[in-house]
């Protein structure tokens, strides 16, 4: 069995407790305008262009089979994505590695053999394995494997997912994952679509089906994003609806960032928050207490 996968990230604080190896999936079925993984959004291997790594060779021009590659006296390689098909040629023929692929296929037995390498730190940490992606539930039948084989090395597992896919698949991966974390982004349909690409109604009726299901937690996450879903009335209508379900959950709110733009420039990409600064403490401190007020009894932490 075999997954495109965009990076095995050891070591990692976040996204569950202690130290972790992150599997960052490729392919997500959303497009949020914040996304700081968007090297994971497309379905497959794709080039990247670091270009202060740039030696202004030619030499991508000369093997790229697509002509896709484009030199001009005196500037950087220009790449028409449009004709680019990600075959990676270039890739090997770079002497300066400003050309990489990202992404790549992986058996599960060595994905298994590469989280497996850590157990002491996991054993040392209470820490282990978070599937993430892109959207791990797109490749769902490799990622119910590996989060099975982890758990029957005693590796703890954990899930992030957008919560976009068959409920079947969203129940399958969540009786084999030890920590779920849901992404809610916005609860109006119509600015669910604008900001995210796709409708919210399937991801809040997977939300409403799955708490009724999954004995443990669900930790609910919303990504504070300026501009976007931060407003107290989008927060109140937020908090409105989760008081309202019944079930076992909590709520994170994750503080927008701009840790991924440089992401979006490898990639050919504008970035559409452009310079959007990172939320002031007080304004995230504000965020919280409205969700808080209108939420009652569950918990409400926020990573700031
Ligand atoms: S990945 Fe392939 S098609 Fe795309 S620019 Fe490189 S050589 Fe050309
Ligand atoms: S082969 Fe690499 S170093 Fe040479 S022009 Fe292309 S991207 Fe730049």
């Amino acid at each position: 069995m075999k997954a495109v996968i965009e990076n095995i990230q050891h070591f990692s604080l976040h996204d569950g407790p202690g130290t972790r190896t992150t599997v960052f999936f490729k392919g997500c079925p959303l497009r949020c305008l914040w996304c700081s993984n968007p090297t994971t959004q497309h379905f497959g291997a794709e080039l990247l262009q670091k270009t202060d790594k740039c030696l202004r060779c030619g030499a991508c021009a000369a093997v790229c089979p697509q002509q896709a590659v484009h030199m001009v006296p005196g500037s950087l390689p220009q790449i028409d994505r449009s004709r680019c098909i990600n075959c990676g040629l270039c890739t090997s023929s770079c002497p300066g590695k400003a050309l990489i692929m990202a992404g790549q296929e992986y058996t599960l037995e060595s994905v298994v053999a590469n989280i497996a390498a850590d157990m002491l730190f996991y054993r040392n940490s209470g820490g282990g394995v978070t599937l993430s992606g892109g959207e791990v539930l797109a490749q769902c039948d490799f990622a119910v494997a590996l989060s099975e084989e982890c758990r029957s090395l005693g590796i703890q597992t954990a899930v992030e997912t957008s919560g976009y896919a068959p409920y079947e698949n969203l129940l399958r991966l969540s009786s084999v994952t030890d920590i779920l974390f849901m992404d809610i982004k916005h609860v109006d349909n119509e600015e669910h679509k604008r900001l995210t690409g796709m409708d919210n109604t399937h991801i809040l009726d997977n939300f409403a089906r799955l708490l009724k299901d999954r004995v443990e937690p669900i930790h609910v996450r919303l990504p504070l994003i300026p501009g976007c879903n931060d407003d107290d009335a989008h927060l109140a209508a937020y908090a409105a609806l989760l008081a309202g379900m019944e079930g076992n959950f909590d709520l994170e709110v994750l503080p927008y960032h701009r840790l991924g733009k440089n992401k979006y420039e490898m990639l050919g990409r504008e970035y559409a928050l452009g310079d959007t600064p990172p939320l002031e403490e007080e304004r995230v401190s504000h965020a919280v207490s409205v969700l808080r007020a209108g939420l009652g009894r569950i918990p409400v932490l926020c990573t700031a």
